[in-house]
């Protein structure tokens, strides 16, 4: 299974399609596909039939759809684009992910 070097709650901007250029922030990762929903991004408006049977109001209903993980990046606001994250050990035994370009902090982990 590919492993996504994306986390939950990453701010990520998108590089390629009709979203390019937008950020946005990982709600999910589906590690299955290699895919993404990042809130706001990839939205698309569907309309749903009332159904009664099942409850179900009519109308139009938005949601993110998944976006391939090869068209975003790790947005880093110092360099107001997106990077590469790059991670450093730390003699504690924690870990934190920097930017690879200009070294700000992006995460602390334990
Ligand atoms: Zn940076």
């Amino acid at each position: 299974m590919p492993k996504i070097a994306l986390k939950k709650n990453d701010l990520v901007v998108v590089i390629r399609g009709k979203d390019k250029g937008k950020q946005g922030k990982v709600l999910m990762l589906i590690p299955e596909t290699n895919r993404v929903i990042v809130e706001r991004i990839n939205f698309s408006k569907h309309f749903v039939k009332a159904d009664r049977s099942r409850n179900q109001q009519g109308g139009v209903m938005e949601k993110e759809a998944p976006i391939a993980v090869a068209n975003v990046m790790l947005y880093c606001s110092e360099c107001g684009q997106g990077v590469r994250a790059r991670t450093h050990r730390h003699d504690d035994g924690s870990k934190s992910r920097h930017c690879h370009r200009c070294d700000t902090l992006i995460e602390k982990q334990k």
